[in-house]
């Protein structure tokens, strides 16, 4: 087998800074405002897509300087994307923002704790070993009773809330996962990831029963990694392109007619690959192919079109947009429709479903106080619909609802859509 390529390689100089044609799309005339999370929560025009667009143009033509002050407006920015999807200008925020980012860790000034940052993800979730002792830990730390006394002390109450929660058996099945009773008319492979494995194994087990059911075989290939959506969003592109040249050699070698993901912000990953690699002579062509093959699990399924289950359990359910489905995918509507085809469900729509919950990667962990601002104002928003399910797309958000849950001692399940789809086929008797 050939050697993989190295964790964190050189990646083209048009990656490490925002274009001149990126920036100069915005022509200020802040219809974004009012879609931003952060500006909608502080009014200042420096929390705003327009106003840090300004400073990222500073930045880029080193009229300002990246002082503490000034990456501060960067980390502020949840990477939502919601002012790109409502651009009337077509500024691509979320690439602007990662480059922005890549160029200030690149300078050698970025503050400690952006390198910190960048160490861990490349050290530790780049790293499947590494990571599961991480998870081992958080497993133990829930599993004591250490978080519980922990998130009824006020002092340690918000510094530990946003600790993920680590439950279940972890998913480790690699090759054919899943296969239909009948002829199989599709081929997939199934991007596990690096955290979704450890948090939410169950979800990958239900993708697949759920793939399964609706004619498809399902395989994990062994040689995958994590996506490098973390490592992109907080400047590190070329930890981020090291993963997806791997990404690209390992599912083209899965020979499968689609890459099915389970996870918004992997997905918007993956479907940039092509943009990613698109200056590396070996990958430019096979990213682009790849990446035209990745697929929402829910819009893969309202594509082919799914099985609609016989009968499912009476439930209220409201559905929380994940940013990377709905903003960097542009996918609010095939979840919606796999929730509506549930015999039983009754669908509550909240008020902002497509509002960043605060959540944001790593963002609930580097910038506490607004991600608790985010997730107060989202747990009010549901508590006001009296569903007794919260669905969503993607790991972050399912542990940040399930946090906010906690702390406003809410009594409601956090679930991925597809296990909800899954449970309805299993109350139908239907099974693989
Ligand atoms: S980012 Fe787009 S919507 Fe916002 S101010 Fe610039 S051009 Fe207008
Ligand atoms: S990505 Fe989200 S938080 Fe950042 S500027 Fe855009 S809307 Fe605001």
């Amino acid at each position: 087998m050939a050697t993989p390529p190295p964790i964190r390689a050189p990646v083209g100089a048009r990656l490490i800074a925002p274009s001149e044609t990126d920036l100069s799309r915005c022509v200020r005339c802040g219809l974004c405002l009012q879609h931003c999370p952060t500006y909608l929560a502080t009014g200042l025009e420096t929390e705003s897509p327009r106003g840090r667009l300004y400073l990222m143009r500073a930045l880029a033509e080193g009229v300002a300087q990246p002082t503490a002050n000034a990456v501060g407006h960067l980390d502020q920015c949840l990477q939502c994307r919601n002012c790109e999807a409502v651009c009337p200008s077509g500024v691509p925020y979320g690439r602007v923002m990662e480059a922005a980012r890549a160029q200030v860790l690149a300078g050698g000034r970025a503050p400690l704790s952006w390198r910190l940052r960048a160490l861990f993800l490349r050290q530790v979730i780049a790293r499947p070993g590494r990571l599961a002792l991480v998870a081992a830990a958080l497993r133990l730390y829930r599993a004591c009773g250490l978080r519980a006394v922990a998130e009824r002390i006020p002092v340690l109450r918000d510094r530990v809330l946003f600790a993920p929660t680590v439950a279940g058996r972890p998913f480790r099945r690699t090759g054919v996962i899943a296969r239909p009773q009948g002829a199989v008319q599709r081929r997939v492979a199934l991007l596990t990831g690096c955290i979704m494995p450890l948090a939410y194994g169950r979800v990958h087990e239900a993708t697949a029963r759920v793939l399964a059911l609706n004619g498809c075989e399902v395989t994990a290939p062994a040689e995958q990694v994590c996506c490098g959506a973390l490592h992109a969003h907080n400047g590190d592109r070329e930890t981020a392109a090291a993963l997806a040249r791997r990404n690209v050699d390992a599912f083209l070698a899965a020979g499968a007619d689609a890459v099915v993901v389970n996870s918004a912000g992997c997905g918007a990953a993956m479907k940039e690959y092509g943009a990613l690699l698109a200056e590396e002579p070996d990958y430019a062509e096979k990213a682009r192919r790849l990446a035209e093959t990745v697929r929402d699990v829910h819009e893969f399924l309202a594509d082919l079109p799914f099985a609609p289950p016989a009968s499912g359990p009476e439930l209220t359910v409201t559905y929380q947009d994940s940013c990377h489905l709905a903003h960097a995918q542009g996918i609010a509507g095939a979840p919606r429709l796999i929730l509506a085809a549930i015999p039983g469900l009754r669908l509550l729509e909240m008020a902002h479903a497509d509002r960043c919950c605060g959540s944001a990667g790593v963002y609930s962990l580097t910038q506490p106080q607004m991600s608790l601002r985010l997730l107060d104002e989202k747990m009010r928003e549901i508590a006001a619909t009296g569903a007794a399910v919260i669905a969503t797309a993607n790991p972050g958000c399912m542990s940040q609802l399930e946090a906010g849950a906690r702390r406003h001692g809410l009594r409601v399940r956090v679930a991925h859509a597809v296990e909800l789809l899954d449970e309805a086929y299993r109350d139908s008797g239907a099974g693989v």
